[in-house]
């Protein structure tokens, strides 16, 4: 059977989808770009063994769409594109790969602005960037380890859930119990011990559980049963997939807020939880600190100022929670409605596409 990227289970409504090959080096790849309303799109890069052609224009269909409402409810100048190259990520790299990938790249003109996603790295990026400056992220010129950005938006998050769920504009003696202590998990426990949250963490890494013992002075359980832990907040930042039947049936928790992505396992799992009264955090929204950060790049980049702007995820939530309220409406639906407020504003507004920079 031929691909049909029309009658494709994720297509809707895509500008374009690119399929890029490379005799010479074997790269096989994907570029899907969702919408460019906003501006140029911005989205990273997967390097996957996807077991057929359909599988990986589906994730790329997918996915790109996710970054269109990703940076619409960040309030960036971006539209939504996501790139998947095609291969096992230990076995079939090489540089002339990812040069040909940044030629390709480089042929969309400014159209698709790409960068490291699961499988590919700073060092593959470095090589793209010979070919193309269409490239962000990277460390020389660009914002460095996005991690600390994404931590401090999804604080910020999980403090508006506190506030709307809880009515408490504190997080003083609440319990926060923690999935994944890496690079965002880490320092979102950081943030959180400082402002007075006590912390049930795990991990599959015997050091990090260690270590946040020693330091925050958490308390450590199985991964297992982070699930059933009695707290305030549950927050995965670990894996996606992991409100699903089984997990929300015992979660004893208000809310969920953390940076892990494609947290529902099915979008129906959004009305799940609406039905237990637990208070979600749509996973987009919360952890778009990343790619806020990504956005102040450029030879004028300011922390600060990055920053701040990840901070307003606390009011973007704040917004979300009380049109979701109104509405009764799962937070996960009403996410994916002010996205296409958004982005149907900016059309009135500008029928002209805005392309390259
Ligand atoms: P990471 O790889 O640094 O950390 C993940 C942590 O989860 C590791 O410590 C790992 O040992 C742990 N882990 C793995 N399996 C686990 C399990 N079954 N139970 C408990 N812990 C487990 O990743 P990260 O950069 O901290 O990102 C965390 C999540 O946030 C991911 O889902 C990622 O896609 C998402 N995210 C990250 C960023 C970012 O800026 N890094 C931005 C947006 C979204």
């Amino acid at each position: 059977m031929p691909v049909s990227v029309f009658a494709a289970q994720s297509f809707r409504d895509h500008e374009q989808v690119v399929f890029c090959h490379d005799r010479a080096s074997g790269l096989k790849a994907i570029i899907a770009i969702h919408d460019l309303t906003l501006g140029p799109a911005l989205g990273g890069c997967r390097m996957w063994r996807y077991d057929s052609d359909d599988e990986a224009l589906d994730d790329v269909l997918r996915l790109s769409r996710g970054m269109t409402y990703k940076s619409a409810m960040a309030g960036l100048s971006f539209g939504g594109g996501k790139a998947v190259i095609i291969g096992d990520a230990k076995r079939d790299k090489s540089p002339a790969l990812f040069e040909a990938f940044g030629r390709f790249i480089d042929s969309l003109g400014g159209r698709y602005i790409t960068a490291e996603d699961v499988g590919t790295s700073p060092a593959d990026f470095e090589i793209v960037r010979r070919q193309t400056r269409h490239v962000a992220g990277i460390a020389e010129g660009g914002s460095g380890d996005p991690s600390p950005a994404t931590a401090w938006g999804v604080f910020h998050g999980l403090r508006a859930a506190v506030e709307f769920r809880l009515g408490r504009d504190d997080l003083n003696g609440l319990t926060v119990a923690i999935q994944g202590l890496g690079h965002v998990g880490w320092a979102l426990a950081e943030h959180l011990r400082k402002a007075g949250a006590r912390l049930v963490v795990t991990d599959i890494d015997a050091a990090r559980l260690a270590a946040a013992k020693a330091e925050l002075g958490a308390s450590v359980v199985d991964p297992e049963a982070i699930y059933d832990v009695e707290a305030d907040v549950f927050a995965p930042n670990a894996l996606g997939a992991v409100l699903n039947d089984d997990t929300i049936a015992r979660l004893k928790v208000a809310v969920v807020a953390g940076s892990a992505n494609n947290q529902l396992a099915e979008d129906r799992h959004g009305a799940v939880l609406h039905r237990r009264g637990i208070l979600y955090a749509p996973d987009y929204v919360i952890n778009a600190g990343g790619i806020i950060n990504i956005s102040y790049e450029g030879p004028r980049y300011s922390q600060d100022a990055a920053f701040a702007h990840c901070a307003r995820i606390h009011d973007t939530l704040a917004e979300l929670f009380a049109r979701a309220g109104q509405a009764d409406l799962p937070t996960n639906e009403m996410a994916d409605r002010l996205a296409e407020e958004r982005l149907a504003h900016a059309r009135e507004a500008r029928p002209l596409k805005v392309v390259a920079r």
